[in-house]
């Protein structure tokens, strides 16, 4: 090769191009502390840090990119009672921040941009195109003289540690509330890991892999930090999703990593978050042969086979979706144990309102069986979360103690949303408030209904207006004439818009109902046998509440039952229909008046409610349903 300025210069550009990064990463040290994979890779908005803030959970600030970015060290019960960093955008302008963070004898720091002088940046600026294009010329060159072969632009996967080590959970099985049959399985996973010797001493193989199934937010991360934390080993973890990447083998390498390392730190756990992601079946066209997930898949089942079971590695995997996943992992010597966690009934929900309320200070009124008895289908998580918004706002509100006025809040927020402003009065306003009393009413004066706990005006996140209704016990079996009286109760709101506005007023609003009432009429017909076509199951009963949906949507009917079944929906859900007219009819007056005290009020108690209605009708004769 002849040494020429041209060489020499296409030959040092890639030095150039790197010294040009690593001057970069330098310069900006907020980009480098991003690129390592634990430090501030969560985020919380600006409204949420002045809560913290406030809590007086902010222990130190870092001010980055031109007071553009924040890393906050916080502490907190949300954050599991551990210092972490959190990376907050800051506004245009935050007013009276830096003032706030004094008062608050917040850690401040302010980390200025270094190269503030112009012509550095124009520099900066200028260099980078060319070396780009530089760059761009020198590969070129190289693959078409051949030499070099392909480089190793492709071993992506080492250089990432994207799996999370932590020495100490801190995390019992104390902590974990309401699953206890879960945790029974893992306090034998947890005595294996202790003491190995006992099992392989009589022979036992240990198991290597336990799956756990459930809803989000029941407590499955929980339970493996807890495993980790009572055998006191070390807990890695990792999330399918991030196996999933570009290039073709970096999941593989991923799963090598993760076990060499786990191997290196022997006994430890694994655990592998959102498994479905990598372990959907194989070859099936979902997701359209993805490559890259059945190899790392593959991978993934290599390493388990691979180590022995006496190793002291136990792989715990979770997943809300054990129906899609792989046969193959399923097998015995893999997951072959299987522990389903689910969304807690009310003896659950109690637990883990104590496990949540260890730290918070109550006031006496406030009842923990109350509040469980309110909840139906709150996750863990959704019961934590409803906990700290109510000590949030008690903050807010600076009181000293949670009253039950917060833990109402918190419950209205964590269901229906955040809380709007209410409409000025207008005909819109007078409609949404026919609609909600419509709803009222109606489940007020049906025999089987649950009564109203209150209808209010004020929005919340979709919703205009709400009218709730104190949930059933959730574990009780609910009758057909009850399941009517919800149909008809749903339809009250735009049986109400109808009759007071005429059908051609009536509004999308009630569009939420209308596929409530849809869905609650087909299950009668399809699943509960509550029909004319007789006691048949002709839908899956064995869909995952959870998903929400019936993904086989098993239709092994003939066509001819298939319409027979949207008849039956359609006579049952216009027969209710009626009956709501009826109701809001006969009550037209009563009705009127609610409105208007709605309006002027935009909140009525139900207690408050009932005694309205009880004066002006005769509440012992209720609407029965019967047909
Ligand atoms: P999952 O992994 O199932 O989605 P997590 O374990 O991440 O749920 O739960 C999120 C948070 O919710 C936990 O950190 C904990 O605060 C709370 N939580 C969930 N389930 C429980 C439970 N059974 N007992 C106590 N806390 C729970
Ligand atoms: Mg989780
Ligand atoms: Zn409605």
């Amino acid at each position: 090769m002849k040494i020429s300025w041209k060489n020499i210069l296409l030959w040092s550009l890639p030095l150039v191009v790197i010294l040009f990064f690593l001057w970069q990463g330098f310069l900006s040290p907020i980009n480098s502390e991003n690129n390592n994979s634990n430090i501030a890779n969560s985020r919380m908005t600006y409204g949420r840090f002045l809560e913290y803030l406030e809590m007086g959970w902010v222990k130190r600030v870092d001010i980055y990119d031109n007071n553009h970015t924040a890393i906050v060290e916080a502490i907190g019960p949300e954050l599991g009672n551990r210092t972490q960093k959190i990376r907050v955008e800051l506004p245009a302008n935050a007013p009276g921040l830096v003032k706030q963070l004094r008062d608050k004898e917040v850690d401040l720091d302010a980390h200025p941009i270094k190269n503030t002088s112009a012509i550095w940046n124009l520099v900066g600026n200028l260099f980078f195109p060319l070396l780009f294009i530089g760059g761009l010329a020198l590969l070129f060159r190289r693959s078409n003289s051949g030499s070099g072969g392909p480089g190793q632009a492709m071993s992506f996967g080492k250089s990432k540690a994207l799996f999370q080590m932590e020495a100490k959970t801190g995390i019992i099985f104390d902590d974990v509330a309401g699953v206890d049959e879960a945790k029974e399985e893992f306090q034998e996973v947890v005595t294996f890991l202790k003491e190995p010797e006992s099992f392989t001493a009589v022979g036992a193989k240990i198991p290597k892999g336990v799956l756990l199934i459930g809803p989000p937010g029941t407590g499955k991360t929980l339970l493996a930090k807890a495993i980790a934390g009572e055998a006191n080993v070390p807990f890695f973890s990792i999330s399918g999703s991030e196996f999933v990447e570009m290039f073709v083998g970096v999941g593989a390498s991923r799963v090598r990593d993760l076990f060499k390392k786990a191997k290196e730190n022997a006994p430890c756990i694994i655990f592998i978050d959102e498994i479905d992601a990598v372990g959907r079946q194989r070859g099936t066209g979902i997701g359209g042969g993805n490559d890259e997930r059945e190899q790392t898949l593959n991978q993934l089942l290599t390493e388990m086979d691979g180590f022995e079971g006496n190793t002291g590695i136990i792989v715990v995997a979770a997943t809300n979706r054990a129906d899609i996943l792989d046969a193959a992992l399923l097998r015995p010597g893999r997951f072959d144990r299987q522990v389903s966690v689910d969304v807690p009934d009310f003896n659950g929900r109690l637990a883990i309102l104590r496990v949540h309320s260890k730290n918070k200070k109550l006031d006496v009124d406030v009842s923990l069986p109350t509040i469980a008895r309110r909840t139906p289908g709150f996750s863990g998580a959704d019961l934590a979360n409803l906990l700290n918004e109510a000590a949030i706002l008690t903050a807010r509100r600076r009181k000293l103690q949670i009253t039950n006025s917060e833990i109402d809040s918190s419950i209205d927020r964590v269901v229906a949303g955040m809380e709007g402003t209410p409409l000025i009065d207008s005909k819109s306003k007078r409609l949404i408030a026919y609609h909600e009393v419509g709803h009222a009413i109606v489940g007020t004066l049906l025999k089987n209904h649950e009564p109203v706990q209150k209808v209010t005006l004020i929005p919340r996140g979709q919703a205009r207006g709400l009218t709730w209704f104190t949930p059933a016990n959730d574990q009780a079996l609910i009758s057909r004439s009850q399941i009517l009286s919800r149909i008809i109760a749903a339809l009250g709101g735009r049986a109400a818009e109808e009759v007071v506005f005429g059908d051609a007023e009536v509004t999308t609003g009630a569009s939420n109902d209308l596929q409530q009432v849809t869905s609650m009429a087909r299950q009668m017909v399809t699943r509960f046998g509550m029909s004319e076509i007789g006691p048949l199951c002709l839908e899956d009963a064995t869909v995952n509440p959870f998903l929400g949906r019936n993904l086989s949507n098993s239709t092994e009917y003939s066509d001819e039952i298939a319409i027979k079944i949207d008849t039956q929906v359609k006579t049952i859900v216009a027969a209710c229909h009626e009956k709501a007219l009826q109701i809001i009819k006969d009550n037209r007056v009563i009705i009127d008046y609610v409105v208007d005290l709605l309006i002027e009020r935009e909140t009525i108690e139900g207690d408050e409610f009932r005694n309205i209605i009880e004066k002006y009708t005769k509440i012992p004769d209720k609407y029965v349903v019967s047909g």
